[in-house]
Formats: structure tokens, sequence, C-alpha cells
């Protein structure tokens, strides 16, 4: 299950100005133990409101939030993928993420120097966008020799090469991979290559302190968050309190961070469902679409493999009738197996076999 998100982009756009505004609202990464704990990884709580009035109800001794890993990934300049800043390093760096979050400068500062001396927002996209075409050119071209090879001996791979060599002439053009149309099958064939621009990417764009929160500039098509990094920034050095203060005198209803992390979430095909344990309330992650018995694996392989039933209460039954109780005597708690799909903000309490 993807969870870790790669912050790229130029030097002086604001990426260590986000992370670190990340960072300020990080939680102990020892509590995930599928989580990295490295000072470059930043394992930052999704914001759900769902959760607190779960929480609410079932009063637990501890509420544990859903989690994405941000990975500050410096050193992306124009060359990188011939070597150029840390080159290779950088270019591996992202390959082990989930998700790139493209941070693009859109802030005027005299004071902040841009790397090519003019702050252009499109050109910044397209040196990135050429960097990482050509470094995923470059993957595609050293493996198709071989594959070849290894389809004229062996007729099953053909619908494997002709992809490939697909993949190679969308790259060749500049395109990212990700603009081949390809079926979820067509998808597993090529996801040994790893390529870095078949990777879900989201942009934030580091906008002044005057237009944070204002409609966001599409950016290539793709989704784009505007955050103000600078305010975000003093945000995370505020008191949880104050935050809020802070937020309606900037004349903003949530902060640049909680956006970005939902829509990071999203991004990634996530969704959250819920456990109620008089010691502990917690938010798990799991992709759309995950059934119950795959849910239950999230939280042990244990519960995974001794599955027998999932008591599932939806969302909007646990909160109206309050709790899990009241949902039983409603006839509103359903008893599932295996192959149900689970639902977003679903309170799922799992019955296995030890
Ligand atoms: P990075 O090289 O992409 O990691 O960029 P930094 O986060 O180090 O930011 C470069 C400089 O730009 C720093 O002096 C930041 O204080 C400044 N900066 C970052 N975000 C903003 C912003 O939203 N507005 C303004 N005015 N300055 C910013």
């Amino acid at each position: 299950m993807g969870l870790s998100i790669g912050i790229v982009g130029l030097p002086n756009v604001g990426k260590s100005t986000l992370f670190t505004a990340l960072t300020g609202t990080a939680v102990d990464a020892s509590n995930y133990p599928f989580c990295t704990v490295d000072p470059n990884v930043g394992v930052v709580p999704v914001p759900d409101d769902r959760l607190e009035r779960v929480a609410a109800i079932a009063r637990p001794a501890k509420v544990t939030p859903a989690v994405v890993e941000f990975v500050d990934i410096a050193g992306l300049v124009a060359g990188a993928s011939e070597g150029e800043g840390l080159g290779n390093r950088f270019l591996s760096h992202i390959r082990e993420t989930d998700a790139v979050c493209e941070v693009v400068r859109f802030f005027e500062d005299p004071d902040v120097a841009h790397v090519t001396g003019a702050v252009d927002p499109v050109a910044d996209v397209e040196t990135i966008r050429a960097e990482l075409v050509l470094a995923d050119l470059g993957t595609v071209e050293r493996v198709l020799p071989k594959l070849e090879k290894e389809a004229r001996a062996d007729k099953g791979l053909a619908p494997k090469l002709e992809l490939v060599e697909r993949v190679r002439d969308r790259l060749a053009a500049g395109d990212r991979a990700m603009r081949l149309r390809m079926t979820p099958d067509e998808r597993a064939l090529v996801a040994d290559l790893h390529l870095l621009t078949m990777k879900p990417l989201l942009f934030v764009a580091n906008v002044d302190e005057e237009h944070a929160g204002s409609e966001p500039p599409a950016i290539d098509g793709e989704p784009t968050i505007p955050i103000c990094a600078k305010i975000e920034a003093e945000l995370a050095e505020l008191e949880p309190g104050e935050r809020a203060e802070y937020l309606v005198s900037m004349g903003l209803t949530e902060s640049g961070l909680d956006s970005l992390v939902r829509a990071a979430y999203e991004l990634l095909g996530l969704q959250s469902y819920f456990t109620t344990l008089s010691d502990e309330v917690r938010a798990w992650t799991i992709p759309k679409g995950a059934t119950a018995r795959e849910a239950a694996g999230v939280i042990h392989t244990d519960f995974e493999e001794g599955f027998i039933k999932a008591e599932v209460v939806h969302y909007d039954d646990y909160v109206v009738l309050g709790g899990d109780h009241e949902a039983r005597a409603a006839g509103k708690l359903r008893v599932e197996g295996k192959e149900h799909v689970i639902e977003d903000g679903d309170v799922v309490r799992f019955h296995f076999r030890t």
C-alpha cells in the first residue's frame, strides 16, 4: 500500500520550507511500523474530522490518525538525468516513493534568487519534466535490448515488448509515461521498470501570501494545490489553538498543508476505515476497493490469515445512532464476509481465528 510521497522541485522554490512546516505537524513514526524513521521523512497525520467524531462517541484512551509519509528529496537541477547535482542518487530516491509532489515557485521575492533568474512556473515544470522523462528513457533503453532478445525465445513476452516500445516512443516524444493510456494489466507489465513518470503526480503552487487559498493555477493538467510555504512555516510554529485564529486572520478556512495531505491521500487512491476499542480509536489506511480481509491485513497478517467475519457500521449510522451497540439495536450493524468491500469511513470490528 503506497504511502510515501517525494517532494521535488528546483532549488529555492520552497521545498525545505514546506517540508519543515510538514514536520511541525508530524507524529511519532515509531507508532507506525510501516513508516520510515529518517530525518528526510516526515510522517504526517491525515486530517479527518470523522476520526474526532467517532472518538467523541467511543471515548478511547488514545486516538491514532492515518498518516502519509513525505520525503524531502533535494537536489533536482537541470541535467540531473546526466548526473548533474545529486544526479542518479536523487533519481533513485524518487524511485522509492509512491507518488511525486512537485513544488513550483509562483511567489515573487527579490531577496530569494531564482535559479534561472526569473519566476517562470511553466519553464520550471518543463525543466523537471524533461529530466524525469530523460531518466525514464535511459531506463527503458537499457532494458529493451535484453527484452527483445528474450522475446525472440519466448513468444509470451511479445505483449510486454510491444508495450515497452510504446512507452519508449512516448518518452522519446517528451511526454511522461503516464500519458500513455494503459489498462491495469498493462501497468502491471511495466511496474518492474519503476518509471518515475508513471508515478501519480501532484503540484504544489508556492504562491505569495496574498494568493494563499485562491483558485489554483492549473499546471500541466494535473491536480494543483496552492500553498504559501511561508504562511505554513509560521502556522507550524503556533500552538494548535492559535492556528485556527491565525488562519481566520488570513481569511483561510484550512491550512494549505491540510489540503495538501488530503489531496495526496486521494491521489494515492487511499481511504480510511476506523476501529474502536476502549483504549484506542484508530484510522487505518486501505486502497479504495479493498475487501474486509485485505483491510484486516493492514492491522495484522494474523487478522487476514485467520479472518472469520467483520462487523461493519457505516460512518453515518455510527455517528447518528451513537455507537456500536446502538447501531446493532437499530439493525445497522452488518456481519460481512471476507470479500465484502469496505467503504470509506466504515467502523469495523474483525473476528479472527488465532
Ligand atoms: P528549496 O531550495 O526549494 O528547499 O527552498 P527553501 O525552502 O530553502 O526556500 C528558499 C527561500 O525562499 C528561503 O529563504 C525561504 O524563506 C523562501 N521562501 C520559501 N517559501 C516562500 C514563500 O512562500 N514566500 C516567500 N516570500 N519566500 C519563501
